[in-house]
């Protein structure tokens, strides 16, 4: 594809499909974009949680928070919390935060504590007192100043993906969308091999689709991508050993505040998250088939949840977990699931479809040199597998042993990035020089990298090593009443401020 596309043809209508619809329409607004979606194959229907990106995604769109969250059930998000991933004592819990620039003054300590104590001294380290974002999760308070109204924080958000979805479906119909509901029945390819290309999609009762651009936003399905063009798919199962996941929604009791956070537990086969929304919590348990029973995962899910009711909504799901080669072959574009999946333990499968898109139109809208679509697959493929060694680190760093499955996914295969980070760590190594080093290669950056190595307990046993005053140790309780008076200072609380928003559309 040499040029902007006329007719683009979107198939699927799950969150992907509607962020493509949408911002391809934003990009290029001279192009008719057309979804069809299936009324017979539901959405996937449980991405709930995202990154700081989505904030970006709606500014590029020129919509307002107040515009689509009370519609969403929506709530701010400012980190992760972890607990149960380390068995070290003091480490059994530690919060992934969202960095903002209010970071910078009490996270140096943090950095200048962690190497300490990387070389044995003990220096308090644990990131939790060090970051804002931390402290706004204690304290339940939104991310939105009214104090400081300029003052604008990276944050990220839980919310309703049926919603979401509905919400970008209604704008991008609005906004002059062809919206068809048929089952898609045929992909038609011309030319298998090499240059392959889809020449037209059939569905059930619309018949034949023509189109420049074939966006397949077909979830685990793959319709065009893997099932038409046979683009090969590259597991992860080596990597990351879940495949399934079990999802139970609960009642949230909004008098006890909500925490700007999503919690990921390790439990005794995976991990459980708890998202809360305006109306309820999300919940759901990832988990490995080759080490536990779909049954048994419920049960342990609602053990967890403290849930005794047998008649509560469960939904199992399974998870094809690894990418694609390419995203882009010829007239054909994969977004979303269709496209590959890591699995959601830092939720960044809708932050892959924005970045997907952006780099899509931006690499069309270049002049058409060096292989620019070379370029895009690389850069696709580095963003996945970059995501992959961070979510990796997750199990490979984990002390517990409870269950065969955490001992054998700290055996988990590493990428050699990831080995070479964590031999830096691990040696006597710079690993500041390492993190420079492989740079190019590493989606999490500095900050994150100290967050889960210090947040997991992972250095050596302290006390080799005495604080002198060359390695002066910086008092931890000073950065976490820096950062407690920050907060009381500047953020309000988190339910007050969604109140504020949602006008009569908040539950009662
Ligand atoms: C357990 C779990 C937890 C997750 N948590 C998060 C999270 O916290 N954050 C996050 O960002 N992401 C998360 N995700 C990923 C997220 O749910 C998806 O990336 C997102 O919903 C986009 O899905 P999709 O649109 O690609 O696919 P789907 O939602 O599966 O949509 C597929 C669409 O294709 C249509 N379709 C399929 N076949 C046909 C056909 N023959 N004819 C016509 N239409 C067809 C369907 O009707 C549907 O509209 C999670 C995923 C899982 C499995």
């Amino acid at each position: 594809m040499n040029t902007r596309p006329n007719d683009i043809l979107i198939c699927g209508g799950g969150t992907a499909g509607w962020m493509a619809a949408n911002l391809f329409m934003h990009n290029w607004p001279d192009a008719s974009v057309t979804l069809i979606e299936s009324d017979n194959i539901g959405i996937i229907g449980v991405g709930e949680g995202s990154t700081p990106s989505l904030k970006q995604f709606f500014k590029t769109l020129g919509v307002s928070d107040q515009e689509w969250m009370p519609q969403c059930n929506a709530t701010y998000k400012v980190g992760i919390r972890f607990p149960n991933w380390s068995d070290k004592q003091g480490y059994e819990s530690y919060f992934h935060p969202f960095f903002s620039e209010l970071d910078i003054k009490p996270g140096e300590p943090f950095f200048h504590n962690s190497k300490l104590q990387r070389k044995g001294v003990q220096a308090n380290a644990h990131p939790d007192h060090y970051f804002v974002t931390a402290q706004m999760a204690r304290q339940k308070t939104s991310p939105i100043s009214n104090k400081y109204p300029n003052l604008d924080i990276d944050y990220g958000y839980h919310f309703d993906s049926g919603l979401l979805g509905e919400f970008l479906k209604n704008r991008a119909i609005k906004n002059g969308l062809n919206h068809i509901i048929d089952d898609i029945s045929h992909v038609e390819v011309d030319q298998q091999g090499l240059d392959a290309f889809i020449k037209y999609v059939e569905a059930n009762n619309s018949g034949k689709h023509k189109a420049d651009l074939f966006v397949d936003c077909t979830g685990f399905k793959s319709l065009l991508m893997q099932n038409a063009l046979k683009v090969e798919f590259k597991h992860y199962k080596e990597n990351l050993f879940n495949d399934s996941a079990v999802a139970i929604a609960t009642d949230i009791d909004l008098s006890e505040g909500i925490t700007p956070e999503t919690r990921s537990t390790a439990l005794k086969y995976g991990w459980a998250w708890q998202i809360p929304l305006a109306n309820r919590y999300g919940n759901g348990y990832v988990y490995s088939s080759d080490y536990v029973s779909s049954e048994e995962a419920e049960k342990e899910l609602k053990e967890h949840l403290g849930i005794t009711d047998d008649n509560v909504k469960v939904r199992h799901l399974k998870m094809k977990v690894g990418r694609l080669q390419q995203h882009s072959v010829s007239n054909c574009l994969a977004v979303g699931l269709s496209q590959g999946f890591i699995e959601p333990l830092e939720a960044t499968a809708l932050m892959l479809v924005q970045y997907t898109i952006e780099q899509y139109i931006s690499t069309v809208d270049q002049p058409n040199e060096n292989d620019k679509y070379t370029v895009f697959n690389n850069k696709v493929n580095n963003m996945m597998e970059g995501i992959r060694d961070y979510i990796v680190a997750h199990y490979v760093l984990n002390s517990r042993n409870d269950t065969d499955y955490w001992r054998d996914c700290r055996n988990a295969k590493k990428s050699e990035t990831l080995t070479e980070l964590l031999a830096a760590w691990n040696g006597d190594g710079n690993f500041e020089d390492m993190l420079n080093r492989l740079d190019n290669y590493l989606v999490y950056l500095r900050p994150s990298w100290y967050v889960i190595l210090m947040g997991m307990g992972h250095f050596p046993t302290p006390n080799i090593i005495q604080p002198t005053e060359l390695n002066k140790v910086f008092d931890y309780t000073k950065s976490r009443n820096y950062c407690g008076q920050l907060v009381d200072d500047v953020f309000p609380d988190h339910v007050s401020t969604l109140k504020g928003m949602y006008k009569d559309k908040w539950p009662s």
